[in-house]
């Protein structure tokens, strides 16, 4: 198995963050990649630098006025007298319906969905190349299906992608890295199955396909009915007009851990194998884990490996993509045990 991964990614280094209100250095650091590429690596994968996919794969999922904020806001805020350092909302629209604002300030709170996404000069190639990443994962995956009936390839992802929506970047995400991917399967598969068991939800990948059938999105994350992103997550949310019932939430009460997570992964996989799917997007947060930051649920490094080993049980082509997973002692072993496991 292969690992699509670029230096250049690690150049977006967000500052602004906020919790509860209170600034603090954002967990989303540049470092995470080093951990993930080793984790990797100890896995026995092999390091690819994926090509230069243009600007297409991104366009197949994102609105052409947000590719045009995300490549352009950063000059254009600069211009702003006295504007921060980085680009980061301070108004946000009550609606998205209404007319769509001419000014930096404006579309920066059009575009995001919280401050926890600042842009920097050095933003958007990072972001251009952790999509690259996806796609070059995505398409070894469809080169590979010649000779293998489940082959995978992990794209490591950062900055990370599954709570953007299609013109809203949110939570440390710009571009939908595994919307991405599935865009790119979709191309031989009619239909194409998405498992996120990142610790939040996967709100942006919901919002991407939530009125499509052809995209099942599964979700298993903490309740977030006190946990970030608030709004999404909930089991309530089926998807709508032809994507009802082609959206999955699992939400689970903090603090799970091994042996109770593995019911719903059963519960997920189930509704994915009755999907009947050409191929897997695993959006891949290592969040999950006991000794992450963020301390939602409390999954092992060997229980990440249980999990991999049962999405394998599918036996579809599947690409791996990552999401979050923040700096710790088991960041890397636990991407190890994982791919371990779904190898
Ligand atoms: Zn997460």
């Amino acid at each position: 198995m292969n690992v699509y991964y670029d230096r250049a990614q690690k150049a977006h280094a967000p500052k602004h963050f906020l919790v509860s209100g209170a600034p603090q250095p954002s967990p989303e650091k540049p470092e995470r990649a080093d951990a993930m590429l080793s984790g990797a690596v100890n896995a026995g994968l092999t390091p690819v630098v994926p090509p230069d996919a243009g600007l297409g794969p991104i366009a197949a999922v994102h609105t052409p006025e947000y590719i045009t904020f995300l490549s352009t806001i950063y000059e254009r805020w600069q211009r702003i007298d006295g504007a921060s350092a980085e680009v980061v909302p301070n108004i946000h629209p009550d609606r998205r319906d209404g007319a769509y604002p001419k000014s930096a300030v404006g579309q920066a709170g059009y575009h995001m969905a919280d401050t926890a996404c600042p842009i920097s000069a050095d933003s958007w190639p990072a972001i251009r190349r952790s999509a690259d990443a996806a796609v070059a994962a995505a398409q070894a995956v469809l080169a590979e299906t010649e000779s293998n009936a489940a082959p995978k390839a992990y794209a490591l992802c950062r900055p990370p992608g599954h709570h953007a929506f299609a013109d809203m970047a949110g939570g440390f995400c710009f571009v939908n890295n595994s919307a991405v991917a599935a865009g790119v399967l979709r191309s031989r598969y009619d239909r194409v199955a998405i498992l996120d068991v990142d610790l939040h939800h996967g709100n942006g990948t919901q919002g991407v396909f939530y009125a499509r059938p052809d995209v099942l999105t599964v979700s298993i994350h903490a309740d977030p009915v006190r946990f970030y992103p608030f709004f999404w997550g909930h089991a309530d949310e089926r998807g709508s007009g032809a994507g009802l019932g082609y959206n999955y939430n699992l939400p689970i009460p903090r603090g799970t851990a091994d042996a109770d997570y593995m019911p719903t992964l059963d519960a997920a996989l189930a509704r994915i194998a009755a999907f009947a799917p050409g191929a897997l997007v695993v959006a891949l947060g290592l969040d999950s884990r006991a000794d992450d930051p963020f301390g939602g649920l409390s999954l092992t490094p060997d229980g990440y490996g249980a999990v991999g080993r049962a999405i394998a049980q599918l036996g579809l082509p599947t690409t791996i993509v990552q999401e979050g997973g923040y700096l710790s002692d088991d960041l890397g072993p636990t991407l190890t045990s994982f791919l371990q496991g779904i190898a």
